[in-house]
Formats: structure tokens, sequence, C-alpha cells
């Protein structure tokens, strides 16, 4: 079974796209580490220096109980100082003494001499605690406490700008991302896919002679134009050369078998004059084979004669109605098989050559009915929209598979290995020349045993 295959443009992206988050995530990580650990510096270099000052400014009662003068207050204010940092003085069962805790605080947490993180109302603070010293010395009672603190937030918020700068690079980063994504598309993945539909196209109607075209900035590009453009060259070559040896062996065999056919008359009215049976039944046999080759030999010559670039083939105008009903009524006079045909016809009037049409729809219907089962219908269309003029031949027969579509325009191709119905591979391969010469092309839709639609498109303005 085939596995479903990614697009190499899309599975580039995604991979680019990974790649880029997981950058962006750990340089995030990194950043977010770093800020953390600066956080808790600045913090610590506040607060100390917070403490400090308020030493400064600490005034003892009688009974050596510590309380911070109105000054420090004054100077605080004076600082204007950006973040908020409270302070205040906790005696040594604890109990707040003097300064300003933040709101819904308790003061009680024991002594710490590194910077520590509380939270309390849904707010974090950052707390550092330091012994009430008067100069380098400790009070007699020295378990009297400074106690520093400042809201996380506010400390946060001195990074604003820094991480400002990071989402605006990530938001930069992001947008050449999509950039380089939109690029990759119409450079790498549209191409591709014109050149796709190129080659296919160059395969279905068999013709290699318009070269692939890329314009792109891209080597690989360029070389997979090229290589194909020389694959194309060559299999021009030996098409041409296909076609040549045809039309030679077909001009070469013409007059032989002419003769053999004539001969076959003449032998066949001598059997028949001396009543010779077994030389007549001989005869018949021989007379099958020579109209067989006759027929296979004229429908060369009409190919090769197509295939001759700048062939004039005398023009008029032809109702494709009138040709489609001439040539089914003989088909279904001859057709041997029950089956039901059905046409939807419009008069459509077209400047072409007559007999190519006629040959056309000869391929079509015959096809359509050797194709058929038994009680099957056969429905003919003909018709024309502003730009082109059709000629439509639908069956329920055996259809075609999709590898077998992709051959049948191919001359002597036969998607029949049984060869057990007539034809020599050659019809489907003539009708694709004629709408070629008439700038149009013929399109299958089938399905292996439900049918097959053929549609043979020319522009209405083919001159
Ligand atoms: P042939 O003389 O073999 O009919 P064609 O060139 O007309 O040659 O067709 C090529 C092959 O395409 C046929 O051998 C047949 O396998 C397939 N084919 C053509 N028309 C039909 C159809 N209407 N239904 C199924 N297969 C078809």
């Amino acid at each position: 079974m085939l596995k479903k295959k990614k697009s190499l443009v899309t599975y580039t992206i995604i991979m680019c796209g990974l790649i880029m988050t997981v950058g962006i995530a750990c340089l995030l990580f990194i950043q977010n580490s770093i800020v953390k650990d600066d956080m808790e510096l600045q913090a610590y270099e506040k607060l100390s220096q917070e403490t400090r000052q308020v030493r400064r400014f600490l005034y003892y009662d009688q009974s050596k109980t510590p309380s911070i003068v109105t000054e420090y207050y004054d100077r605080d204010e004076e600082l204007e100082n950006d973040d908020k940092i409270y302070v205040f003085l906790k005696s040594p069962d604890g109990d707040f003494i003097d300064g300003e805790m933040p709101d819904g605080c308790s003061g009680k947490f024991p002594y710490q001499s590194d910077i520590d993180v509380i939270g309390f109302n849904g707010a974090k603070y950052y707390i550092l605690t330091r012994k009430a010293k008067v100069g380098l010395k400790t009070l007699e009672n020295d378990n009297f406490v400074i106690c520093a603190m400042v809201a996380v937030k506010d400390i946060k918020a001195n990074y604003k700008v820094l991480w400002y700068r990071t989402y605006t690079v990530i938001g930069v980063v992001a947008l050449f991302f999509i950039l380089f994504a939109i690029g990759l598309k119409r450079l790498v993945a549209v191409p591709m896919k014109e050149l796709n539909v190129a080659i296919n196209r160059s395969g279905q109607n068999l013709d290699f002679t318009e070269k692939l075209r890329y314009d792109g900035p891209f080597l690989e590009l360029d070389m997979i134009t090229e290589s194909n453009n020389n694959l194309y060259d060559r299999v021009q070559r030996e098409f041409e050369r296909q076609e040549e040896f045809n039309a030679n062996v077909s001009h070469e065999l013409r007059t032989p078998v002419a003769v053999m056919h004539a001969q076959c008359q003449l032998s066949r009215e001598i059997a028949e004059k001396n009543n010779d049976h077994e030389m007549l039944e001989s005869i018949a046999v021989f007379e099958r084979q020579t109209t067989k080759m006759k027929g296979l030999i004229e429908q060369l010559l009409q190919m090769s004669i197509l295939d001759k670039n700048n062939v004039n083939l005398s023009v008029e105008d032809v109702d494709l109605l009138d040709v489609v009903e001439s040539v089914c009524d003989d088909a279904e006079y001859i057709c041997k098989k029950n089956i039901q045909f059905c046409y939807n016809l419009v008069p459509t009037v077209v400047k072409v050559n007559m007999n190519l049409i006629v040959i056309v729809v000869s391929n079509l219907v015959s096809n359509a009915i050797k194709y058929s089962n038994e009680g099957g219908t056969v429905e003919v269309t003909c018709g024309s929209d502003s730009e082109n003029c059709y000629i439509s031949v639908r069956d329920e027969g055996r259809g075609i598979s999709k590898e077998q579509k992709n051959r049948i325009f191919e001359s002597f191709y036969r998607a029949d290995t049984v060869r057990n119905t007539e034809g020599f591979g050659l019809g489907l391969s003539q009708v694709m020349k004629i709408a070629k010469h008439y700038g149009g092309t013929v399109q299958v839709d089938s399905e292996v045993g439900k049918g097959s639609k053929f549609t043979f498109i020319i522009p209405v303005d083919n001159g």
C-alpha cells in the first residue's frame, strides 16, 4: 500500500516552526531565570541599603526601645523612590513597634539573614530582616529587628522594557517566519505544482513540443526543469522517428496490399466460376486479412498526414450534429450488440475538415460499442459554449483503470491484453492528433466497471 506522502514545503515550514518555537521557549526560559536572579539581587540591594539607612534614624527612649524619627520619612519623600519600600521595627517578642507594613501583613516571621519571598493577600513581597544596630554596635537587647519589604511586582515593573523588547523581537522573528513560509510556498511549492501540472498535461496529451519553464531563483528547480526539457527533446525525437517510420512503412505497403486485395477479388471470381468451394473459403480468409491490413494502412497514412506540421487540410462549415447523426445511424445499423443509443445534440457549426470529424465520431462511437456490455446504453452529445465546441460519447462498459488512462492515447496501445476485440490501438491516438491539430484536446472520465466518457474538445475559432 502506498504511504500518504507529505508536502516537502509544508514539512519544512512545520519543522522550521517547531525549531523556532523550541528556540524561543529556551531563550525565554533562560531570560526568565536570569531576570529572577537579578530581581532578587536588586531587591536585596534596595532592602539592605534601606535597613542601613533606617539605622541612622533610630531613636531610643528611656527603656531602650527603638523608634524611627520623623526625618527618616521626610527623607524618603525627598528621594521619591520608585519602588515602595516598607520598613518597620519589631520587638524581641515579634510585635510591631514603629514604621510601615504592607496591608494585611502580620509581621510575624522569623529573623532571616538572607532575602526571602513571602506572600499574603494575594501579593508577594521580598523581605529582608536585620538586627537594629547603632553604628556597628548591636543594641543591648539585640533582639529588636528592622524589617524591610518591597512588592515583587514593583521590582518586576523595572524589567518592563526588557520584556517589551523581548516580545517585540519575538514578534519580529514570527513575522519573518510567516514571510519565509509564504515565500517558500510561492517560490517553491507553486512552481513545483505548475511543473507537475505541465508534465502531467504533456504526458496525457503526448505532446512534448511545449517546453517547461521556470524563472524562479532556485538552482534545483532550474535543474529539474532543464533535465525534463532534455527528456522531452528525446521523447519528441523518438515520436518523430516513429511517425516517420509509420509513414514510410504504410506508404510502401499501400500498393502491394491494394494489389493483393484486387487479386483476391479476381481469384474469388475464378473460384466462383469453377465452383471450387475449398478455394472460395481460403480466398475469403485471405480477403478478410487484406481488408484488415488495408484499414490499418489507411489509418496510418491519415495519421502521418496529421503528423506533418503545417499540413493544409481543406476546411468547410461542418455541423457536428449532422456528422454525429450520420455516423451513428450507420453504427446502429451494423451494431451486433443489444445497445440502446441516446442523443443530446445541438446544431453546432464549426470550420473543420469533414473527414477528420467523421474519423473522430466513428472511433469514439465504435469504441463505446466495442467495450460496452450487452444491454448497455451509449449516449452521444454535441454542442458548444462561448469558447469551445465538443462531441462526447458516454458508455456503461468496462471502464478504464488509472494506469491505462495514461497510455490509451499512445499509438498501438491496447489495454485489452487478451486482444479479443478488433482494433489496432490507433483509434484514440488518431482522435487526439485531430484534436491537437485544431488546438484542442480529448478528456477521459472513466471508472472501472461503470463506464467511460470521452469528450473531444476543440476551440470554436480554431483557425
Ligand atoms: P482499439 O483499436 O484497441 O480500440 P483505441 O486507440 O481506440 O484502440 O483504444 C485504445 C485502448 O483504449 C483500447 O484498446 C481499449 O482498451 C481502451 N478503450 C478505448 N475506448 C474505450 C471505452 N469506451 N471503454 C473502455 N476502454 C476503452
